[in-house]
């Protein structure tokens, strides 16, 4: 699975999964673009992948600075092969606990992220007659869980905004899926260990072995390795047969 020559722009590639998937897309010959909100980050993880990636500085949510951010793609690479939409952010809580911003602020970087790269990307890819674009879902994605209102509600709406472009892209040579991980050990699963064991009244243990792992084959995190490997397959497919696709890499804790 070769991406040789391949620009490949990973949002939020300073952390966790989006690195691995840098590392896994570096190592299979692309060229990585680390978007981050973290610029320091992206700065280092591009320089740890060796020569030919950039980090680029880049909030998802404002539309002017995600513009910017896929021009400076274009000026320093001249295309863009593979958008992976994956910048995200989790908040616990009762939905009636959120307030407005904070719903705002959790579907906008999921979905509008999703959408504004899209935007950015989409007259490039359709101007060279081939492209993949791919949102990192969840099996929040297919399934709720309780105290995670604005993600399960934004990872659902990106299954329509995959499907749609699949749709759209489909005769313009561009493809789009959604990767579905079940949870993995990160940043973003560390922070919410203690959050739920508050907010449930349960020990972090629990949290652990009932609410992240008890519906699993086999009581494991999904790594990031098992979700750039799934990346990498999805990125070097060589066909519209998969498009508007979701594949889930959970342990089996949905099976579809
Ligand atoms: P992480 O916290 O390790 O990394 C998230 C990255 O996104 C960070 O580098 C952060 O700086 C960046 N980011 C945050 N807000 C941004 C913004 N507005 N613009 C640009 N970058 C921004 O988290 P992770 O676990 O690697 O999550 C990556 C993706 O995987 C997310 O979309 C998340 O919902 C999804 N996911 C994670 C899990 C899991 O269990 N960790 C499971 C399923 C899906």
């Amino acid at each position: 699975m070769r991406l040789d020559n391949k620009i490949c722009v990973i949002t939020g590639g300073a952390s966790g999964i989006g690195l691995e998937i840098a590392k896994r897309f570096a190592a299979a010959g692309g060229n990585v673009v680390v978007a981050d909100i973290n610029i320091d980050a992206a700065n280092a993880a591009a320089k740890s992948l060796g020569d030919g990636h950039i980090g680029i500085n880049m909030d998802v949510t404002d539309p002017d600075g995600v513009q910017t951010g896929i021009d400076k793609v274009i000026d320093t690479y001249g295309r863009v092969d593979v958008l992976l939409s994956n910048a995200g952010i989790q908040m616990v809580k009762r939905v009636e606990e959120f307030t407005f911003d904070e719903w705002r602020k959790v579907v906008s970087i999921h979905l509008d992220g999703a959408f504004l790269t899209s935007k950015a990307v989409l007259p490039h890819m359709y101007r060279q007659k081939s492209g993949t674009i791919l949102y990192m879902g969840s099996v929040h994605s297919q399934e709720a869980s309780a105290l995670k209102a604005p993600y399960v509600s934004a990872k659902h709406a990106l299954m329509g905004l995959a499907r749609t472009i699949a749709k759209e892209g489909g005769e313009k040579g561009v493809r789009t899926n959604v990767i579905c991980p079940g949870f993995v050990k990160t940043p973003l699963v560390d922070k919410q260990i203690p959050e739920q064991a508050k907010d449930l009244g349960i020990s972090e243990e629990e949290v652990v072995n009932t609410v992240m792992l008890g519906e699993t084959v086999d009581k494991e995190f999904t790594t990031v390795e098992d979700v750039a490997h799934t990346a990498l397959f999805l990125a070097t497919f060589p066909s519209n047969a998969l498009t508007g696709q979701s594949i889930v890499v959970s342990h089996g804790w949905r099976m579809d």
